[in-house]
C-alpha cells in the first residue's frame, strides 16, 4: 500500500502519519456509515413510493410540458426531505442562485428579511444588497437586519426579538459556516431557533440555506420547523453526477412564488426541459448519502491530521459534524497556497496545474481555489478554497469517495512537509 501512495508522491513519512491518524477513526467512522445507510434508506423508500421508472429518464426539450421525469424527480425530493413541494431544476445554475430565487420570489418591496444567525454567505450580500449590487432586494425596497451570534456562538435570543418587527417577512438561517469562523448548526439547534422566532411571530417564512448540510444528519431542517430549505446540486445532494442545478423544497406557497418568479407568472413549474440532464439527477441523489460519507470521513482525517500537527482545525478532531466543511487555519499564506496546491496535485483531472489566487466574481478579496473536478466548480467533489487574507483559513470539503479524500489530505501535508510549513517532530 505504502508503494502505491508513494507513486502518487506521498513520502513514507507522510503516509505512516496518516495512517497512525487513520487508525484511531475507526469508531468514528462506524457512526458515519450509521447516518449514511439511514439516508440511502429514505431516499431508496422516497424513489419507491414515487414509482420511479425508466421513463422517467427521457429527455425532454423546448417547454417540457409533462415532463414526467422532473415531476416526479421534484416529488421525491418533496418526500425526502418532508417537504410538500419541491422544485429542482437544471436552469437553476447555482446554490446563489437559488438562494436568491428563494428570496426574491417570496419577499416583496416593503418587506424585511431577517438574518439571525450573522453575516450571510459572501455571494448572498450583492443579492441581499450589503454590498450594493445591481438587481439586489435592496434595490427593490426590501429591507435587511442582521443579529450576529454572541461570541461563545449561541444565539442572541434578546437581540432576535428585538430585531423582529412588523415588517420582518422572511428569516434566513445559514446551516453551515460557509467562509465564516463559526460553529455550523446542528438541525436540533435550527429548529429551536425557528421555535422561538415562531413563537414571536409565526407567519414569518423560515428559510433554511441548507448548502453543505445535506445527509449530514439523520434528519433535515423541514422537519423541525423550517418552511423551505435551498441547495446547489453541485454540491451534497447532486452527489457529484449532477452537471448543474439547484432545489427549493419546502412549503407549496413557497415553491410556487419560487417557480412563477424561475419561469414566469402563469407558467411556474408546467414549463422547464429537463433536456438530458435529469437520470444523473435521479442518480446523484441516490449516491449522494454514501458521497456524503466519504466526505465526512476526509473532513474527519483532516481535522484530525491538523489537529495532530497544531494547526487550528474547525471543528475540532473530535466535535461532532453537521456539514462537510473542514477549516484549517495557517496563519500563514504560504501554507495555505501549499495546502490547496496538495490538493490539486491529487485530484484524478487537472492534476498538473497551480491553483492561483485570483478576484473572483461575488467575493470581496482574492480567493484561492483548488479542485480537479469532473464537474467545474463542483465541490462535492475533492476542492479547497479560502480568501487570501488573515487569519488565512482554508476551507476543505467533498470527496466522492474517501480513498480520494484520504489521498488529497495526505497530499496536502506533502507539500507543507516538503516545504518545511509543518513541524516534522509532531510526526514522528
Ligand atoms: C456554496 C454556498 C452557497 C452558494 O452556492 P454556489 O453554488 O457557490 O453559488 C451559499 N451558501 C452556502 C452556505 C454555501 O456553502
Amino acid at each position: 500500500m505504502q508503494k502505491q501512495y508513494e507513486q502518487l508522491g506521498i513520502c513514507r513519512e507522510v503516509y505512516e502519519f496518516g495512517s497512525r491518524i487513520e487508525d484511531r477513526l475507526k469508531e468514528r467512522f462506524q457512526k458515519l456509515d450509521e447516518t449514511a445507510e439511514f439516508n440511502q434508506a429514505k431516499v431508496l423508500h422516497a424513489m419507491q413510493e414515487l414509482r420511479v421508472s425508466a421513463e422517467c429518464f427521457n429527455m425532454s426539450s423546448g417547454y417540457g410540458y409533462n415532463d414526467l421525469g422532473r415531476d416526479t424527480l421534484e416529488a421525491v425530493y418533496a418526500k425526502c426531505f418532508h417537504g410538500e413541494d419541491a422544485l429542482v431544476r437544471p436552469q437553476i445554475t447555482c446554490g446563489t442562485h437559488a438562494l436568491a430565487l428563494a428570496l426574491m420570489s417570496n419577499l416583496r418591496p416593503g418587506d424585511e428579511l431577517l438574518s439571525p444567525v450573522g453575516k450571510p454567505y459572501d455571494t448572498l450580500e450583492e443579492v441581499i444588497g450589503i454590498r450594493p449590487s445591481k438587481g439586489s432586494l435592496a434595490e427593490y425596497q426590501i429591507s435587511y437586519r442582521q443579529v450576529d451570534l454572541l461570541a461563545d456562538g449561541s444565539f442572541d435570543y434578546e437581540g432576535i426579538k428585538n430585531a423582529i418587527n412588523e415588517k420582518t417577512r422572511l428569516v434566513t438561517i445559514q446551516r453551515s459556516k460557509g467562509y465564516a469562523v463559526r460553529p455550523t448548526l446542528s438541525v436540533k439547534r435550527i429548529g429551536e431557533l425557528i421555535s422561538f422566532i415562531k413563537g414571536i411571530k409565526p407567519d414569518v417564512i423560515c428559510m433554511v440555506d441548507n448548502c453543505y448540510g445535506e445527509f449530514v444528519e439523520d434528519k433535515e431542517p423541514l422537519e423541525v420547523g423550517a418552511d423551505m430549505i435551498v441547495g446547489s446540486l453541485i454540491k451534497n445532494l447532486g452527489g457529484g453526477l449532477a452537471p448543474i442545478g439547484g432545489y427549493i423544497v419546502g412549503k407549496k406557497e413557497c415553491v410556487e412564488n419560487a417557480a412563477y418568479r424561475l419561469t414566469s407568472p402563469g407558467l411556474g413549474k408546467e414549463v422547464g426541459a429537463s433536456l438530458g440532464v435529469i437520470q444523473s439527477f435521479y442518480q446523484g441523489l441516490f449516491l449522494a448519502p454514501t458521497v456524503v460519507n466519504s466526505a465526512l470521513k476526509g473532513a474527519v482525517f483532516a481535522a484530525n491530521i491538523y489537529e495532530a500537527l497544531g494547526f487550528d482545525v474547525l471543528p475540532n478532531s473530535t466535535e461532532s459534524r453537521h456539514d462537510i466543511i473542514q477549516a484549517v487555519t495557517f496563519h500563514n499564506p504560504d501554507a495555505m497556497i501549499a495546502f490547496c496546491k496538495g490538493i490539486q496535485a491529487a485530484a484524478p483531472v487537472d492534476s498538473y496545474v497551480t491553483p492561483e489566487p485570483w478576484a473572483m466574481p461575488g467575493y470581496d478579496s482574492d480567493v484561492i481555489m483548488a479542485a480537479g473536478a469532473f464537474v467545474q466548480g463542483s465541490s462535492i467533489e475533492l476542492s479547497a478554497d479560502g480568501p487570501i487574507k488573515p487569519p488565512y483559513s482554508v476551507y476543505f470539503q467533498g470527496g466522492l469517495t474517501w480513498y480520494h479524500a484520504k489521498t488529497g489530505i495526505l497530499m496536502s501535508l506533502q507539500k507543507l512537509y516538503e516545504q518545511n510549513l509543518v513541524n516534522k517532530d509532531l510526526m514522528c
